[in-house]
């Protein structure tokens, strides 16, 4: 029999649930903590999710979230225009920025070809891609694409898509991380680092 704290309370605990890496378990947790730092955490993220829900949209060129259309990073005229780096989802595009080494802009898929889950190239923002990339006179398409098996059939699948345009299409370089030693690096990491050797 399922614990009841109340419709209200259990309603918030079951969206709490929802969220990626969320179990019921931790939902009911969260919400707990919601619920007794009211003024510094539960009004607060209240706000903030309303202004999220108001707000923010897709860049209609980019994809990415943002309360500006086009996008902070799409309108910023000091990005190289020539260059692209394609990802899966936000969460890429925020990891890219956070290093602050790439200067052009992105493309946000929304998600990866999947045959399991029944995800095609429609359901994907692709054709957009291609649009613009014939469009706006992009030089390379960099592939920031998860080095799994969808990741790397969408991969293909894009390289193929943009193979007609006069554009070069590279991926991200795999291999040892930086301060990783060899004996912790599983057998696929260390193969590829190995095919990705270059001069010293
Ligand atoms: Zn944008």
């Amino acid at each position: 029999m399922a614990a009841s704290a109340g419709p209200e309370i259990e309603r918030l605990i079951g969206l709490l649930s929802k969220l990626p890496g969320m179990g019921p378990r931790s939902a009911r947790r969260a919400a707990l903590a919601l619920l007794k730092k009211r003024d510094q955490l539960l009004v607060p993220l209240a706000e903030a999710m309303t202004v999220a829900a108001e707000r923010v949209r897709p860049c209609s060129v980019c994809g990415a979230p943002d309360t500006r259309d086009p996008c902070a990073i799409c309108s910023d005229s000091e990005r190289d225009r020539t260059l692209i780096c394609v990802v899966e989802e936000a969460g890429a595009l925020w990891a890219m920025e956070r290093v602050g080494a790439f200067r052009g802009r992105y493309h946000v898929l929304g998600g990866l070809l999947s045959a399991l889950d029944g995800i095609g190239p429609e359901a994907l923002r692709i054709g957009p891609l291609v649009e613009r990339v014939r469009a706006e006179g992009v030089a390379e398409v960099v592939l920031a694409l998860p080095a799994t098996v969808d990741g790397q059939t969408t991969a293909h699948y894009v390289a193929e898509r943009l193979a007609p345009l006069q554009v070069a299409v590279t991926t991200l370089a795999r291999g040892v991380p930086v301060g990783g030693e060899l004996d912790w690096l599983d057998d696929g990491t260390i193969a590829q680092a190995l095919r990705a050797r270059r001069p010293a």
